[in-house]
């Protein structure tokens, strides 16, 4: 009983790798001849200090990441980094640039403003309801950054490619997609991610930065909103969520060792992506929500003829083992929401289903 499992289609938190949670819990009472569990052990023991480093070394070994670049820890999720990274790059003079590609980057972009920063839209899909990726953006050449979201959990849009922005770096949010796919890193001067979509449970913000960017300074800043505070004391300055970043490092562990690192994750998030929209495609029923050229590897957003439909599809779903199907409460329509641990034999029941409920109510 407790290991019957639904295919798991939630967008975040989301569904963890079957492998990580098995080791989680068989490690839970005893961690590695501790005699304690992990949440009972301190930061500052030899045995969190090797998660820690593990998990900061396994980052920069999947993302080819040199000395240039800090990994980090930071608590207040993806929705705190909206307020750091402005705070911390940007004097009251310095201008950034933002791409508006829906929900998340408005929101970082309000927090920017807020702050009284000079950040400028670049480019924005908001005339087509955010559906699409723009093509081209009006670059400010000496903006500090440009900020855009690599993945549009929401909307469902991804950057199929990071633009070409010059010299000047770009901060991702990549949330919804960061270790999902390999990443240009010479053109990024700072990634951002929220834990609980790809890589662990809530409660862990990842951040990657290019230590020039850390060089700006911007004075007045409390001590725990200053990336230095993490840079200097290997995210451990006060306590961080000790469980949430086991969890993480055992993923990030899973990630190397049994998939094979990102390019191999790649191959397989292509492959179940390619099948979902095949089969939305190929139906008169199904409607993807987002332009073709535009589509995300992670975030599959679809309609039905209507949205009574809709609810019985999601309620069908969900009592045939499949779970998270609704579409966000802005937008509505349905979402699968198909990360790095939704494994190739999720989509294939999803798809089953989704032409069985065609044949029946098409
Ligand atoms: C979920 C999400 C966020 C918000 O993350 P929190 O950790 O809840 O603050 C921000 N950006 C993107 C792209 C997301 O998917």
């Amino acid at each position: 009983m407790a290991e019957k499992r639904i295919h798991n289609f939630n967008a975040g938190p989301a569904a963890l790798p079957l492998p990580v949670l098995k080791e989680a819990r068989a490690e839970f009472l005893n961690y590695h001849g501790s005699g304690m569990s992990i949440c009972e052990i301190s930061h500052r023991s030899k045995w969190f200090d090797d998660v820690i480093n593990d998990a900061v070394a396994r980052t920069r070994r999947l993302l080819g990441l040199d000395d240039r670049y800090e990994v980090l820890f930071i608590q207040g999720g993806a929705s705190l980094q909206f307020a750091m990274v402005p705070m911390n790059f940007l004097g009251p003079d310095d201008p950034a640039d933002y791409v508006n590609t829906g929900t998340w980057a408005t929101k970082a972009i309000k927090e920017a403003k807020a702050l009284g920063k000079k950040v400028a839209v670049a480019a924005s899909s908001e005339d087509d309801n955010f559906a699409y990726i723009p093509k081209s953006m009006a670059l400010n050449p000496s903006a500090v950054y440009l900020h855009l979201t690599s993945n549009n959990t929401i909307k469902g849009t991804q950057w199929a490619e990071f633009p070409d922005t010059g010299a000047v770096p770009i901060v991702a949010d990549m949330s919804s997609d960061f270790l999902s796919r390999p990443v240009p890193m010479e053109r990024i001067g700072m990634i951002y991610a929220g834990a609980q979509k790809n890589i662990g449970p809530a409660g862990i913000c990842m951040v990657i930065v290019r230590k020039d960017l850390l060089g700006r300074k911007v004075d007045g800043l409390p001590t725990m909103l200053r990336y230095t505070t993490y840079a200097e004391k290997n995210s451990l300055y006060n306590t961080p969520p000790c469980f949430a970043i086991y969890i993480v490092q055992l993923v990030l562990k899973w990630l190397e060792e049994t998939v094979g690192g990102l390019a191999a994750m790649d191959e397989i998030n292509r492959r179940k992506a390619k099948l979902l929209y095949q089969t939305i495609d190929l139906s008169g029923f199904y409607r993807g929500t987002a332009a073709a050229d535009s589509r995300s590897l992670m975030n599959v957003t679809f309609r039905l003829p209507d949205e009574e439909l809709e609810k019985k599809f999601v309620a069908e779903a969900l009592a045939a083992g499949m779970g998270g199907l609704k579409g966000h409460r802005s937008v509505g329509g349905c979402r699968a929401s198909i990360y790095n641990a939704t494994g190739i034999e999720a989509i294939e029941a999803l798809v089953d289903f989704m032409k069985d409920f065609e044949k029946r109510n098409g």
